[in-house]
């Protein structure tokens, strides 16, 4: 039976606990709350199979997928539905036409209180929920077994998520049901603390005095480069912070299997990989902030899907594309084990003023930064 002695050994896929019949598995929070598998000794039978479905190491199951990929970038040509998307919109312009076939899609979308779930979508309206970037990881538990009832029903499904939650999925579900199944992995960075979310969503709501009624990690309206989120609360007041508030992209709340990720390469395990295309040159069209969409074909299933969306998009090399979380996984700040201890004793406050930027030393910080700055291009004039 699986046994996680060690953070880094899991990603929290639920594939394990998906496959006992015996219910003998549950995936349980940590203090951050990423979820992590906890057998019950007195129902498990020791079949072994929770170990055997278990894809988070270093020779994965690749199926059928090509060795090397094929490259495009892409743009939706809509300016108004590229707002709604993270990069170019390559998502949704083969979600799109997936469900327009009959088909159904599973994706990261908001619930109610701001949780981040898989959920499904059978029409262009619900499918919309399932866009833009959620920099928390999503909670899968349950989506497995929905995704295996709709294609014993015969529904075909595309599955959307990171790669290890693909490479799970994929090895939970029988050959037999792999036919009907098309999957999109993203290029990940890592996924950031559930529990810390919504400990910053709480600490801001009571701030303003007000629920929030939208949310959004990287709003667009920055430009794509930007790192800005922005948040509307119910009093109509809008708020925009700088997207590392919670804590994200320094490396302090990221989950511990995130820096040893075994999916950070060209290997990839969905049929679609999509992506920032972050390799355009300076003086391309395109480096205009709109968002610019990176698409690999890893397989035959993804050349037809991506044959059906009629997607006009333009064949770059391999090399074009090239970046960080396509080279190696990302790294854990030095202090990550200081970090949730401080966490686990003192809370969210405390560790966002120390580690954060939502104290006194980030402001000056960036208060002397930009005097820097302004000091560099006044002696340049
Ligand atoms: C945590 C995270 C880290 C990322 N890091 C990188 C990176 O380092 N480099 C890079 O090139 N791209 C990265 N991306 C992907 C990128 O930001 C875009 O999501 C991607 O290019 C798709 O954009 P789009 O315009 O095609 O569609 P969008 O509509 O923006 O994409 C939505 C898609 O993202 C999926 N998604 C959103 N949030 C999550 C989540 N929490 N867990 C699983 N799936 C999710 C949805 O299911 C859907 O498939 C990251 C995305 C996430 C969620
Ligand atoms: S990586 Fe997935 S299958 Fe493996 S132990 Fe963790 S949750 Fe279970
Ligand atoms: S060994 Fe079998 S019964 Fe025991 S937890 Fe794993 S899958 Fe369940
Ligand atoms: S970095 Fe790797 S392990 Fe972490 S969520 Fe992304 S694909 Fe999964």
């Amino acid at each position: 039976m699986i046994l996680i002695d060690n953070k880094y050994n899991c990603c929290g896929c639920t594939a394990c606990a998906s496959i006992c019949s015996h219910m003998a598995i549950k995936m349980n929070p940590d203090s951050l709350g990423f979820l992590y598998p906890q057998v019950n000794s007195e129902l498990c039978v020791g079949c072994g199979l929770c170990d055997k479905v278990c894809q988070f190491y270093e020779g994965y199951k690749r199926y059928n997928n090509y060795e090397t990929p094929m490259a495009y970038q892409f743009r939706l040509s809509h300016d108004e539905q590229l707002k709604r998307s993270q990069s170019g919109g390559a998502f949704f312009a083969i979600a799109d036409k997936f469900i327009a076939n009959g088909g159904v899609v599973y994706g990261a979308a908001f619930t109610k209180n701001w949780r981040v779930t898989h959920q499904k979508a059978n029409s262009s309206h619900t499918l919309s929920a399932l866009r833009m970037s959620k920099y928390v990881q999503s909670d899968l538990r349950g989506s497995f077994t929905q995704v295996k009832e709709d294609l014993r029903k015969g529904t075909k499904v595309l599955f959307s998520g990171t790669a290890c939650q693909v490479a799970g999925l994929k090895s939970y579900l029988p050959n037999c049901l792999h036919d009907n199944l098309f999957c999109i992995d993203i290029i990940c960075h890592g996924v950031p603390s559930p529990q810390i979310w919504e400990d910053y969503l709480a600490y801001l709501q009571k701030l303003r005095n007000s629920k929030i009624v939208k949310a959004c990690f990287r709003d667009k309206r920055f430009g794509w480069h930007g790192a800005r989120e922005s948040f509307l609360f119910e009093n109509g007041k809008e708020e925009f912070r700088r997207t590392s508030n919670y804590l994200y992209f320094s490396g302090f709340s990221m989950r511990e299997s995130c820096s040893v990720c075994y999916y950070t390469n060209f290997k990839r395990v969905g049929d679609i990989t999509v992506g920032d295309q972050w390799g355009i040159p300076k003086d391309s069209t395109y480096e205009d902030g709109k968002g610019l969409s990176l698409i690999l074909i890893n397989s035959e299933k993804g050349k037809y899907l991506f044959e059906c969306a009629k997607l006009k998009a333009e064949s770059i090399t391999l090399q074009d594309c090239i970046q960080p979380q396509l080279e190696q996984p990302s790294t854990l700040h030095s202090a990550h084990l200081r970090f949730v201890r401080d966490y686990e004793t003192k809370g969210f406050l405390y560790v966002a003023k120390k580690y954060g930027n939502l104290g006194w030393r980030y402001k000056m910080v960036y208060v002397i930064r930009a005097l820097t700055d302004l000091l560099r291009k006044i002696v340049q004039r």
